[in-house]
């Protein structure tokens, strides 16, 4: 049986189906037994979000509550400071170091990875799962030549490799293409009415009723 854990980091401001069911996706592609997803504390590499950690968090766990084996995992936004994935992998990896992980990553995300902190370092930790995110450049040209390196040595088309071993294999996995960006979603809610009926269908209703609960990502008041 497949053991492996699959991990996607993320703002997750606000978590929405692009998430959600590219997780879903690859699960069941992989046979993944669970997938975490985990919302990033002070993300180190843009802007800071615009919702808070705790709600953050909280529109996690109720997106993931819509899919079987996704879970929320808070650990990131209960550590204070910047959150690093090698960190959190480290963490996940001393929980029990007989189980592999997989981190999925969409394709802009991974064009971006040899600016994160200690980023060769993560391929001893874990494998990476690669998923084509629409409008993102195509890999592996849009990588610098470093993190290119890497993907031509590690790449793999046998997927039984991240049962296998414990890290250091890059899948490509394809997924049903989800056009969606936490940044439109919060763009359409900050134009009140109009927008909110444009994100319907976008991200779990749940989530939604928790955004109009808590008045986030509302629009701007008139400038006097
Ligand atoms: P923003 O629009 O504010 O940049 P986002 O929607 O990209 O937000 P993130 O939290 O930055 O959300 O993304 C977390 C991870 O999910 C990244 O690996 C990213 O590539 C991936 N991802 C986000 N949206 C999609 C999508 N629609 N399809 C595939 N992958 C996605």
């Amino acid at each position: 049986m497949i053991r492996t854990l699959g991990i996607v980091g993320g703002t997750f401001d606000p978590i929405h189906y692009g998430h959600l069911r590219l997780a879903a996706e690859v699960k069941l592609a992989l046979g993944l037994p669970q997938v975490l997803l985990i919302p990033a504390g002070i993300p180190p590499h843009r802007a800071p979000p615009v919702a808070s950690g705790t709600d953050r968090l909280a529109m996690a766990e109720l997106g993931c509550a819509e899919f079987a084996g996704l879970c929320a995992d808070g650990r990131e936004i209960r550590h204070p400071g910047p959150s690093y994935t090698v960190d959190t992998l480290q963490a996940l990896h001393a929980e029990d170091v007989t189980r592999p992980l997989a981190l999925i990553i969409g394709s802009d995300a991974f064009a971006g990875l040899s600016s994160w902190r200690r980023w060769e370092q993560l391929f001893t930790l874990a494998h990476l799962v690669v998923v084509e995110r629409p409008g993102a450049p195509t890999l592996p040209d849009a990588a610098p030549p470093a993190l290119q390196e890497q993907w031509n040595r590690r790449l793999t088309t046998d997927p039984s490799r991240l049962s296998r071993q414990l890290a250091g294999a890059i899948v490509r996995q394809s997924v049903t293409p989800q056009p969606i960006s936490a940044t439109e979603i919060r763009a359409a809610l900050a134009r009140g009415a109009s927008g909110r009926a444009e994100v319907r269908g976008l991200l779990p209703a749940a989530v939604l009723a928790y955004i109009d609960r808590n008045q986030l990502y509302r629009p701007l008041p008139d400038a006097p």
